[in-house]
C-alpha cells in the first residue's frame, strides 16, 4: 500500500503579545502496521522483560524476516545499560539476526518467501553520501539508521532482533547460505563483520603477526578469520582458563596480558592487534607488543576512555586505528567465505527467557563465546 505522509505542526501562541513562540513540525510517514513481540529493556540497567510492539508492514521494498536466531553482543548491554549515552527505551536489542523470509515486497527482486536470510547492526542509512557510494553505509554521513535504539525514516523507533520478526528494506538484508548452521551464522551479523572488515581494510595474512585482544564474542571470530587469512596469532587474554580453546580456534600463541614476564617478552614482535576489549583498561598495555609502523586496531567500545601516552606510538611509529562493523557488500563477501570455508561462531544456544543471566555471564566473560537467542522459545 502507499505510504501518506502527513506534517504535524504544533502551534503555541503566547496570547497577550500575540507572538509565535514555538513552531515545531514533526515529519511522519503512516504506515499500516503489524503486531510484534520481543524482550525490552524498560529502561536503563533494568533487567529485559517481554514486550508487545508494533512493526511497519513490508512495504514495496521490504522483506519481512521471521527471525529464527538472534547472537547476543556486548553492544547490547552496553546500550540496554545506558553505558554510550543517548540510547531510547524501551529498547528491543539485537542486531545479529538470522531468519526466515515470510514476506516480500512487490518491488523486491533479492529475495523470495523461503529464503534465509540476515540482518545486521543497521537497516538504512542516507544512500547519497560519499561512503553510502562507496558501499561503506556503516560511515554514512548522515549517520546509519542502526537496527535499534535510533528513528527509522518513517520517524518511528527501530527495534531489534530480541524479537519475533522483523521487516528490512531488500539493500540493507543479507542472503544467508543454508549450508552453515544457523545459530552460528548469527554472530557472524556483527562479531564477524566487525573483525573481517579490519582484517580486509589492512590486508593482515600471510607473513604477518597479529594479535587478537580480548577472547570473547568478537576476538574469536578475529582469530578464526586471521588464521584462516594466514597470519600467526597469538591471543591476548586476562583469562588464562581460555588457553585451550585459543589453540582449538587456531591461535598459535596465548599470552595472558596480566604476566608482565610473559608482556615483556613479546616486545615488539606483532604487525597488528585488533583490540576488542570491552571494559576499562589501558592501550599503553598493549602498544609495546606491536613492531615498529605497527597498527593497534580498536574495535571493542569501552564506556569510559582508556588513556593514551604519546611515548609508545611515537618511538616506535606505531598507530592506533579503529574500525567499525562493515558495508552491507563487505557483510555479504563475508559470509560467503564463511559458507564457503566452513567458518561459523562458537555459539551456546539459550531459550529467550535466560537473557539477563546471559547479560551478566557476558560481563564476566563466562561465556564460549558468543551466547544466541533460540527465537522459538520466546
Ligand atoms: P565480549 O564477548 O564480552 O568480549 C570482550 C572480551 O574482552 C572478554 O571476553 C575479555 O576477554 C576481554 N575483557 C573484558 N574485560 C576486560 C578488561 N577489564 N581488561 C582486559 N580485557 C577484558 O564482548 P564482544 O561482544 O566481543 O564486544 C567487545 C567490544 O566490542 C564491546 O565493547 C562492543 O560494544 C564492541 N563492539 C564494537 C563494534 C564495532 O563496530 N567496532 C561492533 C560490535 C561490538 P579475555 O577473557 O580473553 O580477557
Ligand atoms: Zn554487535
Ligand atoms: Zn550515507
Amino acid at each position: 500500500m502507499d505510504n501518506v505522509k502527513i506534517t504535524i505542526c504544533y502551534f503555541d501562541y503566547n496570547y497577550f503579545n500575540v507572538n509565535l513562540i514555538s513552531l515545531l513540525c514533526t515529519n511522519k510517514t503512516l504506515r499500516l502496521m503489524i503486531p510484534a513481540k520481543g524482550y525490552a529493556a524498560p529502561k536503563a540497567a533494568i533487567p529485559l522483560e517481554p514486550f508487545k510492539f508494533e512493526r511497519r508492514e513490508a512495504g514495496p521494498h521490504d522483506v519481512q524476516v521471521e527471525i529464527l536466531y538472534c547472537g547476543v553482543c556486548h553492544s547490547d548491554i552496553h546500550q540496554a545499560r545506558d553505558e554510550w549515552g543517548g540510547a531510547m527505551f524501551p529498547m528491543v536489542p539485537g542486531h545479529e539476526i538470522v531468519g526466515k523470509v515470510v514476506k516480500v515486497g512487490d518491488h523486491v527482486t533479492k529475495f523470495k518467501v523461503g529464503d534465509i536470510a540476515g540482518v545486521g547492526v543497521f537497516v538504512d542509512s542516507c544512500r547519497h553520501c560519499p561512503s553510502c557510494l562507496a558501499g561503506e553505509e556503516q560511515y554514512c554521513d548522515e549517520s546509519p539508521t542502526f537496527t535499534y535504539s535510533t528513528y527509522d525514516k518513517d520517524g518511528n523507533v527501530t527495534y531489534g532482533g530480541y524479537s519475533n520478526q522483523i521487516v528490512v528494506d531488500e539493500n540493507y538484508t543479507l542472503h544467508v547460505s543454508e549450508k552453515l548452521p544457523l545459530a552460528g551464522v548469527a554472530p557472524l551479523l556483527c562479531a564477524g563483520i566487525t573483525t573481517w572488515s579490519p582484517i580486509q581494510h589492512w590486508k593482515m595474512g600471510k607473513g604477518h603477526k597479529v594479535g587478537v585482544v580480548g577472547l570473547g564474542g568478537l576476538g574469536h571470530m578475529a582469530v578464526k578469520f586471521a588464521v584462516s587469512k594466514g597470519a600467526e596469532v597469538t591471543v591476548l587474554s586476562t583469562s588464562p582458563n581460555k588457553k585451550a580453546d585459543a589453540e582449538k580456534l587456531g591461535a598459535h600463541h596465548f599470552l595472558v596480558t596480566r604476566e608482565k614476564e610473559q608482556m615483556n617478552a613479546a616486545e615488539r614482535s606483532l604487525d597488528f592487534i585488533i583490540n576488542t576489549v570491552s571494559a576499562q583498561h589501558q592501550y599503553n598495555d598493549y602498544l609495546p607488543l606491536l613492531k615498529i609502523s605497527g597498527t593497534m586496531v580498536l574495535v571493542g567500545i569501552p564506556p569510559e576512555e582508556p588513556s593514551l601516552g604519546a611515548v609508545n606510538l611515537i618511538s616506535k611509529r606505531r598507530s592506533i586505528a579503529g574500525s567499525m562493523i562493515g558495508g552491507i557488500k563487505e557483510t555479504q563477501e563475508m559470509l560467503d567465505y564463511c559458507a564457503e570455508h566452513n567458518i561459523v561462531s562458537e555459539v551456546e544456544v539459550i531459550p529467550m527467557n535466560y537473557i539477563n543471566e546471559a547479560f551478566e555471564r557476558v560481563i564476566k566473560g563466562d561465556v564460549r563465546y558468543r551466547f544466541v537467542i533460540d527465537m522459538a522459545t520466546l
